[in-house]
């Protein structure tokens, strides 16, 4: 009997064991850090299921495949279907009209739709609203993959994987950096904050020409407030810089954010590829399946489906790029 070994459970490993799983392959995962936790850069997402949005800076596989992540998700963990809501102050129209030119899906809104839709948000005057986008709670998605994967029996191993293994899938982010050197981190920082003052109950973006962010709501009066973009490999602290982006941000949203707790700040390296697309490589034994950059959530789906496809039936969709291994 084949037994496959995911090595890496952070958002990759998972959805590619639960993939394997389902087509009823016998798995394994391997990782040191344990069960999901603040050790692997999954652990920080906002968890947008926002291709549409994400389109205005990706290239057309983001918004395809990223279209099928929200069925393969809401079959596993809870799902909130209620759209993405884009704004930009009055002095910063030029960066919302250019969102819009450069991206489809959306409702053109004005004051009195935006006040609808988020009683909370005042002051915006115009909006984009993409209203078949999603979120989801990452760590809620992860910990719902994990347990799922061990009630079907999938065995967890809290150590690195032997070196000796057959059949191995190497999921570990940017910890592959030393076999696929091509491999780079790109900086993220978040905050999580409450403020049961003010109510959003979707994602909301906030474009500003030097650092557009956004914020996620996650129930009880709990935000995720994110996420900067930068090309460092420093992952050791926030910036003071970053830090007021993020909250001032917030502010602009409803000065109510003012009173806020900050609850944590996160800091990771996104792991992506030159193009910032993921990809499947295999390489002797060992399938890699990396690249997430900031798409985990929206791209994992369509990662592990292509990475099943290659180890149980030797198919090769369009992430696999075997000339590079
Ligand atoms: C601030 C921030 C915001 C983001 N927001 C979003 C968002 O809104 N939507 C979205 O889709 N994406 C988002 N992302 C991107 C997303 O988080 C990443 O693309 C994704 O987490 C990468 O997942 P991964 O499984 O490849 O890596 P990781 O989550 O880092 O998992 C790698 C795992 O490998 C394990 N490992 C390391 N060494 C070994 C070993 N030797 N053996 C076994 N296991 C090992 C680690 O412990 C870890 O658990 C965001 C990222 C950041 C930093």
């Amino acid at each position: 009997m084949t037994v496959w070994s995911v090595i890496g459970a952070g958002v990759a490993g998972l959805a590619v064991a639960s993939e394997l799983a389902a087509r009823g392959a016998t798995v394994q995962v391997f990782d040191p850090g344990g069960p999901p936790g603040p050790h692997g850069c999954s652990w920080w997402a906002g968890g947008m299921l926002a291709p549409w949005c994400e389109f205005e800076n990706a290239e057309e596989p983001v918004l395809r495949l990223g279209q099928e992540a929200l069925g393969w998700w809401a079959a596993r963990t809870k799902v909130d279907r209620l759209g993405t809501l884009v704004v930009a102050n009055a002095r910063d129209l030029p960066d919302l009209r250019r969102f819009a030119r450069r991206t489809h899906g959306f409702q053109e809104v004005v004051t009195d739709d935006i006040a609808q839709l988020e009683p909370d948000l005042h002051g915006f005057g115009k909006g984009l609203f993409f209203v078949d986008e999603a979120h989801l709670d990452p760590r809620r998605a992860l910990n719902d993959l994990y347990h799922t994967l061990k009630k079907q029996g999938v065995v967890f191993h809290k150590v690195p994987a032997p070196e000796a293994l057959d059949n191995v899938i190497d999921c570990r982010g940017l910890h592959a950096r030393e076999s696929l050197t091509d491999l780079r981190g790109v900086k993220g920082e978040m905050l999580v904050i409450r403020c049961p003052e003010v109510t959003l109950t979707r994602p909301v973006r906030l474009l500003h020409p030097r650092m557009p962010l956004y914020i996620v709501p996650r129930g009880d009066g709990v935000y995720m407030l994110g996420a900067t973009m930068i090309e460092s490999e420093d992952s050791d602290r926030i910036t003071a810089r970053s830090m007021l982006e993020l909250l001032s941000a917030a502010y602009a949203l409803n000065p109510g954010f003012g009173e806020a707790e900050v609850l944590e700040i996160g800091v990771d390296l996104r792991p992506a590829f030159p193009d910032n697309l993921p990809r499947i490589r295999r390489r002797g034994g060992r399938i890699y399946a990396n690249g997430l950059y900031r798409h985990g959530y929206l791209l994992a789906p369509a990662l592990a489906q292509g990475v099943a496809d290659l180890a149980l039936e030797n198919k090769h969709s369009e992430m696999v790029d075997e000339d590079r291994a």
